[in-house]
Order: C-alpha cells, then structure tokens, then sequence
C-alpha cells in the first residue's frame, strides 16, 4: 500500500510535502520515472490582478520568486522547432521534470503539432511577441501589436482557437528589451513579464560541454533561480540531458510554474543591485541588445544577440 502510494503520488507529491509552500499535487508527473529522476518538487501557480504590474528575474528586475536555495526554474525562449525543441522534450521527459516555454508566435503557427506536444506533456506555454522584433525599436502600438498576435497565435497553435486564454499570461521581452510604457499595458492585461535570474548565454556559441559547465558555475554562484535556455539552440538540447542528470546528483529541485491569480511569494535583490541587461540595452544602436561575451566562460567566442 505504501508502495502502490508512493508510486502513484510520486516524488513531486512526496518532496513538495517536506518542502511546504505552494504545491499542488501532480499525481501523474512523476509516474514511471521512479526515485532516481529529478522530478518536479513543486508546482508554484504565479499570477497577478489585471491593473497590477508584476515583473521578476534579477537580470532585469529588482525582483524574484522566493525560492528555496538550489530551487531551479527551467524557462526557454524562441521554439518551437521541431529539429531541437523535440530533443528538449525528450529530455524533460526522461527525468518527468516540466518546465515554462516562451514561444514565438510565427514558429508555434508553424508548428502546432509541437506546440500540443509541450501542453499535452504538462509544461506551461508562455510568450515572447509572434516574430521577435525588438521591441523598443518600434512603436508602442506596433509593440501592442506584436505582443498581442503572438499571444493569439500561441494559443491558437497550442489550444485551438477562440475563448479565453488557457495557458499562461507570462511574457518575456526579445532581446529583454523592455518598456515602461509596455510594462504597464501589459499589467492591464493581467500578464505576467519574466526576466530571469541566471542565463545559459546560449545565443553565444560554444561546446555543449562548456555551456553545461557555465550554466552549473552559475547555478552554484546564485543557489539556482530562473534559469534561461532556448530551445531553438543544438548545443542547449544536446547539453541538457546532461544537466538534468547533474543537478539530481547536486541535490537541486525543480519548480514548476502554472498560471494563477495572484502573485507566489517574492523577494527583492540584494543591495546594489543593478539591471544586467540594461547595460547592454543602452548600448549603441549598432551593438543593441548585444551581451558581452560572458566573462566566466573560459574561452571567447564571437559575440551574438540572446
Ligand atoms: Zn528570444
């Protein structure tokens, strides 16, 4: 009995109850995966009443999610696309972790059998505008627009279209280039804006062994956090088997995010904080939204754009 419980509840059911906080149980999760994968170890709902700005990641906001130490969110950017973003479930999957997809609107159009297959796999569809303009370069009604499309053409390709949103109302800006005046439309539209706590830097083009090994150093340096990936890059899908496989033998917990109503606990940054990316974001045009090669990656590589 106890046995039959434990296999039905799962490891998400069992670790989330330990742990406290906001958790809702998932029986199915964790089902056929066993005690040796890394699992869910709770499900966080994030949400905000329309009229109430809400933004986190420490890259671009002074503020986060309160989560536990070694707690990671696993977030990528710019799929679906079959070649990698297939890879990328695959590997959730084989660990029956789940994680939040923020996805562009022309490619989850063009690939709406992709976009079921994350919904139907139980990961959280988020958004990233429907063809990933940059949008500080354009105007604040042509940014509405964008903004507006892609949520349209998410949901159509993920749920079918028509009625009210069934996934999420989380947001995340290309290149993180944000506006005030977008922000506070976008809390007019109950959404949620998503920065992040720690990047892979996959736009930067490396092994996928030595972004394994800078995504790990910098989970260690920050106790883990939002972490972003993007599913469109062959060296993240290659690497990440390896690095759910990784930070189950490092002892980190996996939090999943679900719409809610009203936002999770958070906590502000630490004094002195600064935002990450509005350093490069102020950059000359000609270099915009353009990172520095990270400094903690041994070797330099040729800068990208995220
Ligand atoms: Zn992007």
């Amino acid at each position: 009995m106890i046995l039959a419980a434990k296999i039905f509840f799962g490891t998400a059911f069992l670790a989330g109850a330990f742990l406290g906080g906001p958790l809702l149980a998932a029986p199915a999760q964790a089902a056929g995966c066993g005690d040796g994968a890394l699992g869910v170890a709770r499900v966080v709902q994030v949400g905000t009443p329309p009229g109430q700005s809400l933004a986190v990641g420490l890259k671009s906001y002074p503020r986060t999610l309160a989560l536990k130490d070694r707690e990671v969110v696993l977030t990528f950017d710019d799929g679906p696309l079959p070649a990698t973003t297939t890879k990328i479930l695959d590997a959730l999957a084989a660990q029956c972790v789940k994680a939040t997809f923020f996805l562009v609107g022309r490619n989850a159009q063009a690939n709406p059998k992709l976009a079921r297959r994350i919904v139907a796999e139980g990961h959280t569809i988020a958004h990233h505008t429907f063809s990933h303009q940059i949008l500080r370069n354009i105007s604040e009604s042509r940014a509405r627009e964008e903004i507006e499309k892609g949520f349209r053409a998410d949901e159509a390709a993920a749920f079918g279209s028509g009625g009210p949103p069934h996934g999420s109302r989380f947001f995340r800006y290309p290149g993180f280039a944000d506006t005030p005046e977008l922000n506070a439309w976008l809390a007019t539209q109950g959404a949620v804006v998503f920065g992040a706590d720690v990047w892979a830097s996959d736009w930067v083009k490396m092994t996928p062994q030595e972004e394994l090994e800078l995504v790990l150093k910098r989970l260690e340096a920050s106790k883990g956090g939002i972490l972003l990936m993007h599913d469109i890059k062959a060296q993240t899908a290659a690497m990440l088997p390896e690095l759910l496989g990784e930070l189950k033998r490092r002892g980190y917990a996996i939090v999943h995010l679900v719409p809610g109503d009203a936002p999770p606990p958070l906590r502000d940054a630490p004094p002195g904080w600064s935002s990450e990316t509005q350093k490069f974001l102020q950059a000359p045009a000609s270099s915009r939204a353009t990172p520095a090669p990270p400094a903690d990656l041994a070797r330099r590589p040729a800068r990208e754009s995220p």
